[in-house]
């Protein structure tokens, strides 16, 4: 038995919470590969490590040094340290690793950029092997590298290449207890290059995938994954059982507990995906697992998005012109714009995207491009929208969810913008003002969970 374990960054925040990482990895001899990220808030108004290493690269690239914001990254696993007793040296050496870093060239901003963001997790994983070592386990540290954790070369966006998986097996045959960082790999040209934030759950899932771990446990700070966003909902039901596609659904609209990016490698593999709190271990948790029989209702979770935009074009005969959404698409796909959602009719077509894949000098540059390449009689772009998603597998063999839905949005004054049902049927998504996503939210929530019955 093999179980990869991914600890998260308010997990390894202070030395209190690094203590209780190790109690949880030394409670069982199956946990074997340990995933971290770098440490991460201590309160609501505190700064994670990898935003201080940002801070401090952004200010060298705008050729100033960046010194007092990496000296604060330092001080964080300085205070850890001390909080731990352990030995001065293992300060000396973080503290070395990241001035050099901050040093390292800037000649291209990117690469340089995703070391010093990488350095977050890096420290900390020699850390908590240290921590490990100090109370007589035998832990190492493994670097990506030796690993053969290979990754596309696409700083801050990377993904794992095929040859990565094979590699990574050997880490089964390693001694002791593996501690790897999160977050960063390697380039075929020897570059650090990182994952999108959050990535250190794309490690862990890569990793399980890998080594055909029998569980993948992410260890967050909530008791499981609920219903709703809690600070939208008061006690939102919590979920504890998922499946795949249903947590990838609801990551991607908002549920920052797992990275949406992560699900694929698990999913391929078929390695459950545990979420459990590290401050209450006894939780159950939530699991991810390919099918999930047991469930009777339809709806298992609805998720929001908030700044999002909506390019609307009409032309009447559109339907009759071969091509008109290929055009449509390629002229964003010029400004490598990439979009969510394409719902359409017979004289009109709607892209809705991400507000910042479109700023304002794009949209200007994209509308110009529409009215010249496609001609419609009108095109405009309407912002400040919101898309709700309800999700579950149910939905699929379940009369009447989109009416009740709709039913319970008209009930609370909410306009639909946009309706559009993902062919898998596993989501049902609605575009909604802002101003009206927390209503629509509640209401949906009231609708399919009240008394946590749907
Ligand atoms: N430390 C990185 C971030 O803040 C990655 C992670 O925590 O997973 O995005």
């Amino acid at each position: 038995m093999l179980k990869i374990s991914k600890f998260g960054g308010s997990s390894l925040a202070t030395g209190d919470q690094v203590r209780q990482v190790c109690d949880i990895i030394t409670a069982d001899p199956t946990r074997r590969i340990i995933v971290v990220s770098a440490p991460g808030k201590r309160h609501s108004d505190d700064i994670k490590v990898t935003d201080l290493l940002i801070a401090a690269a952004s200010q060298r690239l705008m050729g100033k040094i960046g010194a007092s914001e990496c000296a604060e990254a330092i001080e964080r696993y300085r205070n850890i340290a001390t909080e731990l007793e352990l030995p001065t040296g293992i300060v000396e050496s973080i503290a070395h690793d990241f001035t050099e870093r901050l040093e390292d060239s800037t000649e291209n901003a990117d690469l340089y950029m995703d070391t010093m963001k990488a350095g977050g997790e890096d420290n900390c994983a020699r850390l908590i092997a240290q921590v490990l070592q100090t109370r007589g386990v035998e832990a190492h540290y493994v670097n990506p590298k030796d690993a053969g954790l290979l990754l596309s070369d696409e700083p801050g966006n990377a993904h794992a290449l095929p040859e990565a998986y094979n590699r990574l097996r050997n880490l089964k045959e390693r001694p002791g207890i593996t501690i790897f960082p999160g977050f960063f790999g390697y380039s075929n040209e020897g570059h650090i290059v990182t994952f999108s934030r959050g990535g250190s759950d794309i490690t862990g899932a890569i990793l399980a995938s890998a080594v055909r771990a029998e569980v993948y446990e992410n260890f967050t700070d909530v008791d499981s994954v609920f219903a709703a966003n809690p600070f939208l909902v008061e006690n939102p039901a919590p979920i504890s059982e998922l499946t795949y596609r249903e947590m990838r659904e609801l990551s991607y609209a908002g549920f920052s507990v797992f990275h949406d990016e992560a699900l694929e490698p698990v999913y391929r593999a078929m390695v459950p995906v545990h979420i459990r709190n590290t401050n209450n271990p006894k939780s159950a948790g939530t699991l991810i697992v390919p099918e999930c029989n047991t469930r009777e209702t339809p709806v298992v979770g609805i998720a929001a998005m908030s700044n999002v935009c909506c390019v609307y074009l009409s032309k009447y005969l559109m339907n009759r012109q071969i091509g008109f959404g290929r055009r449509l698409l390629q002229i964003l796909e010029a400004e490598k714009i990439s979009f969510e959602h394409v719902p359409s009719g017979i004289d009109n077509m709607s892209v809705i995207i991400r507000e910042d894949n479109l700023p304002v000098d794009k949209e200007k540059r994209v509308v110009e491009k529409i009215r010249q390449t496609l001609a419609p009689e009108d095109v405009s772009v309407e912002r400040g929208l919101s898309l709700i998603m309800v999700v579950g597998e149910g939905m699929q063999h379940t009369v009447g969810v989109a009416a009740r839905a709709t039913s319970a949005l008209a009930k609370s004054d909410v306009n639909i913008e946009i309706i559009n049902q993902g062919s898998n049927e596993v989501s049902m998504m609605f575009g909604v003002k802002s101003t009206d996503m927390d209503i629509a939210v509640q209401a949906l929530y009231k609708e399919f969970f009240d008394g946590h019955n749907s």
